[in-house]
């Protein structure tokens, strides 16, 4: 069979409808690229362990998946054979036609008539899912196989997990033929626009915004932004301390304080009895505790072994700490409240006491977002990561392992398929960044007080 060597693929053509400046940094210029984020391989990982997941939705297909990512035309020619053998469901079905490449997750055949899916990750359909799959359907189209439905297929975010995961119940089935047949003359232009661009090699000039950022964050912002002038600008507001308000918050606080921070994972499909999808799983805590006041800090931390659902043994280990009395702050406590009550709707043995513990939790950042307390260098912010570094220079989060809660969530993620040496440095730099966390509540309020 002749294979024409294709000129776009879906990701490709997905790169130049956001920038077509994208596209051909893509094509000709990878060097310029961004180093690769971490956090984007995870959402990558994630994403093909869920389409495999779907895969079962269909069972007993045959898969097309070229051997490696430069052997696309095997793919191409495979789905041709296997089509021809009367296959009635062929996964990573690909075809490329009038060089554009494209695969769709799983095709079928059901009474003579053919129907697409796509699966995503989401728990709903994106309008840039349509984009994909109006792309998706002209290249399946044109290639001569007549789709009488194309389907994004997605995560069900109301399914809980009750033993083995349900396929069938995991995932969302939605027509979006409509949409798609509405998208075909567009596509048929654009794919005409970003073919030029490649054809002619020449670097397109656009300007950077907000498009950088949206559908997708692109990977080559390093090289566009570098010239454009970052403004350091000082926040106009002034220093403003209402010594009212502050008082008020500290006449509330009861010893022994309690100073609480979670650390969470929100896998896509659900690792754990009672769970949802994208539900946020505490696996992690702080807590520094003052009994009284000026007395010597005591600290407690939980963190789960990587494997098990860790939610159990956190909260007991939680409600042992914190007793029946005292003040639990937070910083933005909606997030700590909200998995407390998702872990009492969970765990409803518990249920009583995480509501008398959710009584007792007051939020230290509510100080800073109603600017109550404010300092220019704040500059506008109220996150505890530019908090703390204005109020409390001498702690800071710059020599941790670990500086943020996304890369807290992917090293935990990551820590069962690790080597025991690299478990063990890891859940230290996992216990020090959340141990941060808490103490800088502690010097913060401290800091307050003084003033
Ligand atoms: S950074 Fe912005 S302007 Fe540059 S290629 Fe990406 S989307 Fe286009």
């Amino acid at each position: 069979m002749n294979y024409t060597k294709h000129i776009l693929s879906k990701s490709t053509f997905v790169y130049g409808c956001q920038c077509p400046k994208r596209l051909y940094l893509h094509k000709f210029r990878p060097e310029v690229r961004n180093e690769e984020d971490k956090s984007q391989q995870s959402i990558f990982a994630s994403g093909t362990n869920v389409g495999l997941l779907a895969q079962e939705l269909f069972r007993g297909g045959v898969n097309a998946e070229p051997p490696d990512a430069f052997s696309y035309h095997l793919s191409v020619a495979k789905t041709q054979q296997l089509i021809k053998e009367g296959a009635n469901i062929i996964y990573e079905a690909c075809f490329n036609y009038n060089g554009v490449l494209c695969a769709i997750d799983v095709l079928i055949k059901n009474s003579k008539k053919w129907y697409a899916f796509e699966v995503k990750g989401t728990t709903s359909v994106k309008s840039q899912h349509i984009m994909d799959a109006a792309l998706q359907y002209h290249v399946i189209t044109k290639s001569g196989i007549q789709l009488k439905d194309i389907f994004i297929v997605h995560l069900n975010n109301q399914y809980v997990r009750r033993g083995e995961i349900s396929v069938q119940e995991l995932f969302t089935k939605q027509s979006i033929h409509t949409q798609v047949k509405e998208q075909q003359k567009f596509i048929e232009t654009k794919i005409e626009e970003l073919k030029k661009v490649v054809a002619d090699r020449i670097e397109p000039v656009v300007e950077v915004g907000k498009h950088c950022e949206s559908p997708y964050p692109c990977d080559f912002t390093d090289y566009c932004w570098k010239n454009v002038k970052v403004q350091e600008t000082k926040s106009e507001r002034e220093e403003y301390i209402n010594k009212e308000y502050l008082n008020e918050f500290f006449s509330e606080l009861q010893y022994p304080l309690f100073y609480f921070d979670f650390e969470t994972i929100m896998p896509a499909v659900p690792e754990f009895n009672i769970s949802r999808p994208y539900q946020q799983i505490p696996f992690q805590y702080s807590l520094h505790i003052q009994r009284t006041k000026g007395s010597e800090l005591e600290h407690k931390e939980f963190l789960g072994d990587g494997v098990s659902d860790p939610r159990e043994a956190l909260i007991k280990g939680l409600l042992g700490s914190v007793g029946n009395r005292g003040t639990i702050i937070c910083w933005n406590k909606t997030f700590e409240v909200s998995r407390l009550k998702e872990t009492a709707r969970d765990f409803p043995q518990y249920r009583i006491q995480i509501y008398e513990v959710i009584e007792r939790v007051v939020d230290l950042m509510i100080i800073f977002r109603k600017k109550m307390f404010y300092l220019p260098d704040f500059n506008e912010s109220y996150s505890i990561k530019n908090v703390l570094p204005v109020l409390v220079p001498e702690l800071s989060y710059s020599d941790l392992a670990i500086q943020k809660g996304g890369s807290a969530s992917l090293t935990y993620s990551e820590l069962k398929n690790q080597t025991e040496e690299i478990q063990i440095h890891q859940r230290k730099n996992l216990l020090e960044y959340c141990k941060l966390d808490t103490l800088a509540m502690v010097k913060i309020l401290e800091k307050i007080n003084k003033i």
